[in-house]
């Protein structure tokens, strides 16, 4: 029998606590996660699992477990790996480890979110997690993390912050000791800026950035082909529907974001040079390239953020799907010195002697995307003369300060493989697409909002890591329809052939609409959905503050059955339905949504029968049976 003082502390410390035991007399250590089924302690330690059927407290604050079914003689577990204050660094936490005062048994909270560290359940030991990185490494490592992050970039920071936020200990590694300076994306939408509201950054991104009126498709006689406009105010995220910034700003702040989080730890001017997945652990070599000097880092999860020449998508071993889109443009950053007049839409110049995109980027920042089309080359499209020479359609050089012009070669690619074993990609590092449509970035910290919560599920042993293979699933089909899009609009705009052009104009003129009203990007592919899952949830007002980080079942009419309640319950809230979603729900004829934590839709129900059919989905999809859910 388990005595009622251990399985009480047990039930206040359900995460996990770090047991030591011995084994032929050599000391490990390990993690117990849940350790109460019925009268039974269950342990794994590296993948072992040992099941224990008696547990005593020793007066040192510490709990031996006897009657292994395996011959070792005790578990003594000497407390929480998180008990020191939400403050204290995740390196002397790791520190505190060792040690063994009966103070560290203390509960982790205000942030019990910080209780999250280096085990994840695997699909065969749903009931607990394999510990990584302990004595038995060959090359101890320096530094343990549940998350390690292979670069900085917008995505990489993205991910970083939204794993901060859910208390995951994060370690991050930048090759470049500074943010890449030069201006690259210059569009998000709003969809990305409820991600940054969900990270507490919306604020600080929202006044460096500037509104849009639209997109314009024009021919070589400056004629509308067709367009799109957008509608003032907020759209149906809660926010403006399309921003204009400067990567580099954004990027920025992304960073000062994660000086918030002791859980985090960022290292600028360190490269990763391996990664290797060991089966229970990741083991990274990384390069400080003050010094040169090379460390061991262990996690249970690798990130690869690491842009379009990915180490990572080496390491994982996936080919490229490949749209065959290969085109140089000369990007022309400037600023303007005097006021001009300037489109103050987006207009893509569909002429086939000069195809060409204007962009107002917002404050005195205005771009030009001009294709490099012979007899130009890749060298003599950069030269300064020839920059001015190509924009005298707009500007002199009295008007405009040039701050970069340099040839980019845009690609439409997609990783065939996101994830193997405990390494996974996002980002540029697994799709890249020609930024016609402003969707780039944008779709990687999409790829970052999908992930994060689904880490945190797998790491905190709250689902099995095949919740993790929903990731690509869902995000690939949103990612190609967005490229597929991209590479469209590309082929119209860089037609070349002037007969092609001509019967391209005629026939966009004549169907008006044909190319509808704007670009929406499509829901998610399966995964850890039911069928009426996918969507966004819109937002009205600042509704996802109310709704928190974790899962939530809005209800109308419907009364959740006590079962859906203590599921539901464990993996976020159930509120009353706000107003504001009663049109959205009535054309979907349901009166019950769950919102997942990334804000997309799990699906929706008529009533409360429709909300138990929705729970036992999600207990298989995501949850591995173990939130508690009971047979009908
Ligand atoms: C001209 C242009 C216009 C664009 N316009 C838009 C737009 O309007 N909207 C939009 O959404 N997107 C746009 N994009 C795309 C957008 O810039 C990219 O999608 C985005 O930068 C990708 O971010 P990332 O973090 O995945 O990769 P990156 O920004 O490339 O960051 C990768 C990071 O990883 C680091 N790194 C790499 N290898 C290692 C290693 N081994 N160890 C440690 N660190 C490593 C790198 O130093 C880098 O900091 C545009 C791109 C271009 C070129």
């Amino acid at each position: 029998m388990i005595p009622d003082a251990v399985r009480s502390f047990v039930e206040e410390q359900p995460v996990g606590v770090l047991a030591t035991y011995r084994a032929d007399g050599s000391a490990r250590q390990g993690v117990v996660y849940h350790l109460l089924e019925g009268d039974t302690v269950r342990v794994t330690t590296e993948g072992k699992r040992f099941k224990t059927g008696d547990v005593s407290r020793t007066p040192r604050a510490s709990y031996c477990v006897t009657g292994h079914e395996r011959p070792f003689p005790c578990v003594t577990l000497e407390g929480s790996p998180f008990a020191s204050s939400p403050t204290t660094s995740a390196r002397s936490r790791r520190a505190s480890w060792s040690g063994s005062s009966a103070a560290r048994w203390s509960n982790p909270s205000p942030t019990t979110r910080a209780r999250r560290w280096i085990g994840w359940c695997s699909r065969s030991t749903s009931t607990v997690c394999t510990v990584l990185g302990t004595s038995t490494v060959p090359e101890r490592p320096r530094r343990h993390a549940a998350v390690a992050i292979v670069g900085l970039g917008p995505v990489g920071a993205a991910l970083a912050n939204l794993l901060g936020a859910r208390g995951l200990d994060v370690v991050v590694y930048e090759r470049e000791t500074d943010v890449y300076h030069q201006p690259r994306a210059a569009h998000f939408d709003g969809e990305i800026m409820r991600v940054f509201q969900s990270i507490g950054l919306a604020e600080a991104v929202e006044p460096n950035t500037a509104t849009i009126d639209g997109m314009h498709f024009v021919n070589a006689d400056g004629q509308k082909l067709f367009g799109f406009d957008v509608p003032p105010g907020p759209g149906p995220n809660g926010w403006n529907r399309d921003y204009m910034f400067s990567q580099p700003e954004l990027e920025t702040t992304l960073r000062a974001g994660l000086a918030r989080f002791a859980n985090v730890s960022v290292h600028l001017g360190h490269e990763v040079d391996s990664i290797q997945d060991h089966g229970d652990r990741v083991e990274l070599i990384v390069r400080d390239r003050a010094d040169g000097s090379t460390h061991h880092i262990g996690a249970a999860i690798a990130v690869g953020c690491d842009g379009a020449r990915s180490l990572t998508r080496e390491v994982i071993g996936t080919e490229l799907f490949d749209y065959g889109f290969d085109q140089p443009w000369l990007v022309i950053d400037t600023n303007l010195r005097r006021p001009v007049e300037l489109p103050t839409v987006a207009v893509q110049y569909c002429d086939p002697t000069r195809p060409a995109t204007f962009i107002p980027h917002g404050g005195r920042r205005r771009r030009w995307e001009i294709m490099v089309t012979p007899p130009d080359t890749i060298d003599s499209a950069q030269q300064p003369d020839r920059v001015f020479e190509l924009l005298a359609p707009w500007v002199t050089p009295d008007d405009i300060e040039i701050v970069r012009a340099t040839v980019y070669t845009f690609h439409a690619l997609v990783a065939k493989r996101w994830r193997s074993g405990r390494v996974l990609l996002m980002g540029d590092a697994a799709h890249q697409m020609p930024p016609f449509l402003g969707q780039g970035m944008c779709s990687g910290i999409r790829d970052a909002a999908n992930l994060a919560w689904k880490l945190e599920l797998v790491l905190d042993c709250r689902a099995g890591d095949e919740l993790l293979d929903t990731y690509q699933t869902e995000r690939e089909p949103h990612v190609r329809a967005i490229t597929e899009t991209a590479v469209a609009a590309g082929s119209i705009i860089q037609t070349t052939d002037p007969d092609v052009a001509a019967a391209r104009d005629a026939q966009l003129i004549a169907e008006p609409g044909a190319m509808g009203d704007g670009f929406e990007p499509p829901g998610l592919g399966a995964g850890a959905l039911s069928a009426s899952g996918g969507a966004l949830l819109p937002q009205p007002g600042r509704l996802d503050d109310t709704l928190g980080s974790d899962f939530a079942v809005l209800t109308g009419a419907t009364k959740p059955s006590a079962r859906a309640r203590a599921f539901w319950g464990r993996l976020g809230k159930i509120l009353a339905r706000p107003a504001g979603l009663e049109s959205w729900l009535g054309e979907l004829d349901a009166d019950t949504v769950v919102v997942r934590p990334d804000r997309y839709v799990f699906g929706t129900s008529r009533d409360s029968a429709g909300l138990d059919d929705l729970t036992d989905i999600a207990a298989t999809r995501f949850a591995n049976g173990r939130l508690g859910i009971g047979a009908r």
